[in-house]
Order: C-alpha cells, then structure tokens, then sequence
C-alpha cells in the first residue's frame, strides 16, 4: 500500500479510539478495578494474565508479555499490517484515513489521492490485459511456456502474457495522456525525449499484493542475449517496494499454517500446477527481514528452499541471519536444500508433488543448519569449544528473549558440555557496539533505561525534571538520554501511553521501548517510591554530566574564560 499515513491522524485515531470498547468487541473482557481482564488470545490459558488499562490505552499480558496499544492489539489479533489495522480501527469509530501530502507538498484531498492511486493500479491491470492478449497471439511465446511445462490453466492462474518485441507496445495501446503514469509505473522510460517501453520480448510475470491488485511486473526473456538481463523486474514505485513484496502471497495465503520460500516466479508456478499452493518467492534479492515479518503476520512456519550449492548455502545463510530477530512464539524456520542441479520447478516436475512435499518434510530445522555451520570445528577441546561460543553469540544476540532462544542455549549445552547458566550469562552481556543496550533484567537497565521505565508506568513523573536538569541532560548527548528526554516531552503533552508507544513505532527506539514495557510489571509489585526513584535517576544522570563536563574543562585548564574556572571550581568542590 503506498502513500502514508499522516501522523498527527494516527495520534488522533489513538485518542479517540476506546481500547476498552475495541478489544471488548473480540474478547469478553471484566472489569477488575481501573482494569478490564481477559483470558489472551496470544498464548493458552485458563486464568485471565491479559489486562486492558483504559487510562492509559494499552494492554498487556503478565503470562506471555504482549502488549501495546489500540493498533498492536488489532495487527496482531487480525493479523493484519498496520495500514490495514489504522483502516480497520477508523472504520470501527466511522472516521476517514488521512494520508500524508504528497511529494510536491500541496496538501491534496484525501479522494483524490485515493484515486491516483487507484488510476495507477487500473492501468497496471489495462497493461497485463494487453500482455495476456499478446500471449494468445504469439505462438513463439506460448512454445516457450510448453516446452517449460506450463499448462494453459496454471498460465490463466497467474495471469502470465508476452510482452513483444517492439519498443512501443504500451506507448501505442495508452493515450499520451496516460505516459506519465506509465513513467511512474516503470512501464516505460524516456530517453533523448522519447519514451519507450521497458518489457519486450518478455515472457510477463504480474506481482500482486495481498488484496490481488497488480503493482508490478517481472518478465523473463524468450531467447536471452548478452545484451539485456535474463530477468528483469518493475523498479521500485509508489505501488511497489521490492524489499516488502513477494511474488505469489495471494494464493500462498490460504495455508494459514505454513509458506515454503523459493527463489523464482517460474518455481512458485510449477509447484502450484502440482497442487503445492502455499509457496512465494523473493523478487531476486536475498529474503528480507520486512518479508519474513509480512509471512510470519500469516503463517507460523517458513521453510526455505534452496540450491544445495555454495550459492544456496550462502543464500540461506543470509536468510537465517534476517530470520532470527524475529523468531518468537511459536514461530518455526527450517532450511531445504535441493540435489544438485535440481530446483523446486524441475523437482516437482520429475518427482511429482508427493516428491516435492516428501522434500519439505525433511528439512534441517534452523537450529540444525546454525550449529551444521560449525561442524569443523573440534568440541573435544577448550579452543573448539570457546570458539563456537564466539562464533554462536552475535547471532543469539539477535533472537528475542523466549523458547526459542533458550532451545539453541541448550543445543549450545549439549554440544560443548558446558552449563547453559554460564553460556546465558555469557551472552547476556550487552553487545559492546551498539548504542542502544538489549534489556534482559532490572538490575541491568542503565540509568536512562530505568528513567524511561519509570515514565512509560506513571507518566506525571516528568514533573520531577526541572529545566536546570532538562539542560545538563541535553549536553550530555547520549542517544539513551536522548530518548528519555522525548518521552518527557511526550508526557508534558499528556499524550497517553498508547500515543507515546505509536510515536516510536517502526523507528530504532521501538525494539528498546517494547524490551523496557514488561518490566512496569515489577514497578507494580515491588511498590516502589517511584517519585523518589525517578528523582534519584536525574540526580545520577546530573552526576554524569558533571563528570563529563568536569574532564572537558580540567583538559583546557590554563586556557578558561573566568566564568568556566568558577564552574569548574564548583563541579570541584561538590566532589
Ligand atoms: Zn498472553
């Protein structure tokens, strides 16, 4: 879906949506003091853990730690992406969407920008009409997809044509007024102030999106050259973001249990024509972790099919890395690799889908294919063993805390006997890099990680910063703080805390913000002070700006003006 959303309509859209009202139309919630209770609908169980707080807009649960606000609860409960959950909640208050201006900065009606958008999916489907009629017509091209082994039905199917070999095919069948569009489209591109046609001699493959709308296309040539591309796919457009797309979803969606990734539209065909309805594939780039979050919306289980070559292995390697930050739950990744020289188009062709499925029901879970990596290495010794401890910890440090990651901790164990207590601890500690530290336990929270706690729980905390203090942390230019300091504005403005979790969605503070909400969980139970707690974190942030602004002026010592040797002076003294 293109075109965005306009923030200030999805804070809107969380201030007037009742949470309480929304997730009651899904679950049977109870009022239980200021709360409303509910069995989860995340995890299995008899006694309620999963809570809906009204004056905060969010909702969390004690037993599997889901939590979030209005749009979370519906992306997950439906299972939809985030544009589609912000439909659905409007529609439920009976409010319109309001898309960002577009790119020349005039604000447009909300319509009209609908129906570009809708001109351009509508001259999309104009194009792979045409494409198809042209398939019917060219005899050189209907050979071609014979000789591959495609039926006329499974060709309908996936709506599958031929671009010919003019280079003014769309030009001539579209009204000038429309080549812009086509422009837009990647149809066409402009050269010395003509305009030719991108597709030719192309067998033409449509990619659809999820609600079966053409956004691009993939053509592959009838009789390759040197000259141009095998391949070649739609660039990216306002319809169409290759990273976030996969060829063949529409269909792959009706298996709501598992989605077989492949490498080529012509793989994703083959095994439909044998009855096998539940594969996609990337569009010529390695599998993205976006991809993967789009599958995982749908599906429990992704198996990848690759090559057994070097290419494929390394291929795979690729996707278990974008993999594992997302594996949690019950979610499942296991890796195929085919026999030399065979790819699922010509296994399922020669072996049948019996063949093909026997194939998948063999695949190497991920923890397998990690630890298969490491084989070489000799685990009777200390060195072997320290060695893939080493090798294993940055890409643990990229699982989230869960089963999962506590599985590969004891395969660890079985392999170098070595306790899966030391291992854990081992790798709990905070990869030294990178600016924002992972959470594992309130005792390892940094100073600003415990202040964000603090205020994300009880938000008139901000009232304990002063502007005296509100400075000195500024300067202290450390992206934590930073992020501390935006959430006391956020709180100035009364914004709930379902507005603050939407205001870092989908930026590079949200994994840290959604690793820091369970632990309000211990701010209820331990009862704290929390005034007195917040307080204290200023005051030791304050210390830390002192300390930092204290070596800056002792390194220019001979050289400060008289208003710096009093402040030094005084950093001095209060020791
Ligand atoms: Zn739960």
């Amino acid at each position: 879906m293109a075109g965005y959303i306009d923030r200030n309509f999805i804070e809107e859209l969380i201030t007037r949506v009742n949470i309480v009202e929304l997730i009651d139309h899904y679950l049977n919630l109870r009022k239980t003091g200021q709360n409303y209770k509910a069995c989860c609908p995340f995890h299995q169980e008899k006694t309620p853990s999963f809570i809906v707080n009204p004056d905060k807009q969010f909702y969390h649960c004690f037993g599997c730690g889901a939590g979030g606000n209005a749009i979370r609860f519906i992306m997950e409960y439906a299972q939809l992406d985030f544009v589609e959950a912000v439909h659905e909640i409007a529609n439920k208050i009976g409010i319109e969407v309001i898309y960002e201006p577009n790119e020349s900065g005039a604000v447009q009606h909300n319509q009209e920008n609908a129906n570009q958008y809708q001109q351009l999916y509508t001259i999309n489907a104009q194009a792979a009409y045409y494409y198809r009629q042209q398939l019917r017509q060219s005899k050189l091209a209907q050979d071609y997809l014979k000789q591959r082994g495609l039926t006329g039905e499974v060709a309908r199917e996936f709506g599958i044509g031929y671009a010919p070999a003019n280079w003014q095919n769309l030009i001539n069948l579209f009204p000038s007024a429309n080549h812009e569009q086509l422009f837009q489209l990647g149809l066409i591109k402009k050269s010395n102030g003509s305009n030719y046609d991108v597709f030719r001699d192309r067998i033409i493959y449509p990619i659809l999106d999820r609600r079966k709308r053409i956004i691009a296309f993939g053509g592959r040539l009838i009789a390759p050259n040197d000259k141009a591309p095998k391949y070649l796919n739609s660039p990216a457009t306002i319809l169409f973001q290759k990273s976030q797309e996969v060829y063949g979803w529409h269909l792959a969606t009706q298996n709501r249990q598992q989605v077989i990734v492949v490498e080529g539209y012509m793989d994703v065909i083959a095994l439909a024509q044998y009855g096998i309805t539940n594969s996609v594939a990337t569009l010529g780039t390695a599998c993205t972790t976006q991809q993967l979050e789009l599958l995982f919306r749908r599906v429990t289980d992704i198996v990848f099919c690759f090559d057994g070559d070097v290419a494929g292995q390394q291929a795979a390697w690729r996707a278990l890395k974008s993999a594992l930050p997302l594996l949690k739950d019950k979610r499942q990744v296991s890796f195929v690799f085919l026999a030399t020289g065979f790819d699922p188009d010509s296994l399922v062709r020669s072996q049948g889908e019996a063949g093909f499925n026997n194939c998948i029901k063999q695949a190497l879970p991920l923890s397998k294919f990690l630890f298969q990596q490491f084989k070489t290495l000799d685990l009777t010794t200390v060195e072997g063993k320290t060695k893939l401890i080493e090798e294993v910890k940055p890409l643990l440090q990229l699982l989230p805390l869960g089963t999962y990651r506590d599985l590969v901790l004891q395969e660890l164990e079985q392999l170098t006997k070595i306790e899966q207590t030391f291992l854990a601890a081992n790798y709990n500690q905070p990869p030294p890099s990178n600016n924002i530290k992972p959470v594992s336990s309130m005792r390892q929270l940094s100073l600003a990680q415990q202040g964000m706690v603090y205020l994300l729980y009880k938000s008139e905390l901000h009232l304990e910063l002063d502007a005296n203090s509100y400075n000195k942390l500024v300067q202290l230019e450390q992206k934590e703080v930073a992020l501390l300091l935006d959430i006391v504005i956020l709180c100035r403005k009364a914004k709930s805390l379902g507005v603050i979790l939407e205001h870092f969605r989908a930026t590079e503070y949200e994994p840290l913000i959604s690793q820091l909400l369970p632990h309000q969980v211990g701010l209820a139970i331990m009862g704290l002070e929390l005034k007195q707690e917040f307080a204290g974190v200023i005051r030791g942030l304050c210390k830390e700006f002192f300390k930092q602004r204290f070596l800056v002026l002792n390194q220019s010592l001979p050289n400060l003006s008289a208003d710096e040797k009093l402040e030094y002076l005084a950093i001095l003294k209060a020791g």
